[in-house]
């Protein structure tokens, strides 16, 4: 090493190359080893979004999102710890872990008479490459009597795009069998229409830059109607994420979405929280969001 290091010395810029990728490959190391240790030690968690009917208001769905705080440390964006599990494996526990938590807490929501279509639950690509994955979900419903309609999942396109036959082979049993299937970021892979055709889906989730950009920008707002025609034509739900204001709100009412997810109504909240919120009806002025 020491030898390697002498002999880059000579050129400063590819030395400080070397340096940032040895650091940078050291905390990813880092991460994914107390990322190991966070399975078994509690520290995950999922906090739940709300995605609301744009009509009505009314919540239908959750989307469960996973929280990852360290003792003693700052929470860890999935961003950041998503693809460090996927290039160490450990997307495999992590997403068992993801399916049975949302399995448990929709069958309690249910028992306890909470009023709520599904959950939904993110898979990453890697994760479906295990070949067991469809199987495991399906376990794991049985294990805790819920249908196939009580839980959904999101892929994004790339994840689509990349799915070999056998994937594509179990996503359409899902499908057969009522699993609703979104197609998550919607617009920002290598987006060939063509694959919708081919493609056992429910919905789209449109993604958030085109929401954001969408009341200044004629050209967003252009793809976001064209995804909302499309979607519907082929009988898809079409969902609006990341709908921060009330200006995108009314966008999003006037081109037809048909839900909507975004920090304006709702934010990702722990399941207590979430309880509170369907149970006992503590309801933010909803109606005054709407009118
Ligand atoms: P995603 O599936 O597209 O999830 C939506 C992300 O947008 C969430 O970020 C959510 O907090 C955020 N968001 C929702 N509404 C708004 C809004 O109005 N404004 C803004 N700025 N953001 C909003 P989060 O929770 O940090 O998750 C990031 C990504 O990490 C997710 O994107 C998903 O790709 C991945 N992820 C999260 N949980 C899981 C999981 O359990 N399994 C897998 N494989 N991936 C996950
Ligand atoms: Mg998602
Ligand atoms: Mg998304
Ligand atoms: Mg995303």
């Amino acid at each position: 090493v020491a030898k390697n290091r002498a002999k880059l010395e000579g050129r400063g810029g590819l030395q400080f190359f070397h340096q940032h990728l040895h650091d940078e490959l050291v905390r990813q190391h880092r991460l994914a080893e107390s990322l190991e240790l966070a399975l078994d030690n509690d520290e995950l968690s999922l906090h739940y979004q709300p995605q609301v009917s744009a009509v009505s208001g009314q919540i239908e769905n959750l989307e469960a999102l996973l929280r990852w705080t360290p003792p003693h440390g700052q929470a860890v964006s999935p961003q950041e710890f998503i693809p460090v599990a996927e290039r160490s494996g450990l997307i495999h526990r992590l997403g068992d872990w993801v399916m049975q938590e949302a399995c448990r807490q929709r069958a309690l929501w249910r028992d306890a008479g909470v009023k709520l279509e599904r959950i939904d639950i993110n898979f990453s690509g890697r994760q479906m490459g295990r070949h067991d994955v469809f199987e495991r979900l399906e376990a794991y419903l049985r294990r805790y009597g819920l249908g196939p309609r009580e839980i959904g999942i999101e892929l994004t396109e790339n994840v689509l795009i990349e799915a070999d036959a056998r994937i594509l082979e179990g996503l359409r049993s899902l499908h057969h069998r009522g699993f609703r299937i979104a197609i998550d970021d919607f617009g920002t892979g290598y987006s060939s229409l063509s694959y919708l055709k081919q493609f056992p889906v429910t919905s789209l989730k449109i993604d958030r830059s085109f929401v954001r950009d969408a009341p200044g920008q004629p050209e967003d707002r252009a793809i976001m109607e064209a995804a909302v025609f499309i979607g519907h034509r082929l009988g898809l739900e079409v969902v609006a994420e990341g709908v921060e204001n009330a200006e995108q709100l009314a966008l999003v009412r006037e081109i037809h979405c048909d839900l909507v997810q975004g920090f304006y109504f709702y934010r990702p909240m722990p399941a207590a929280a979430i309880e509170r919120l369907l149970l006992v009806g503590v309801v933010p002025s909803l109606g005054s969001l709407l009118s």
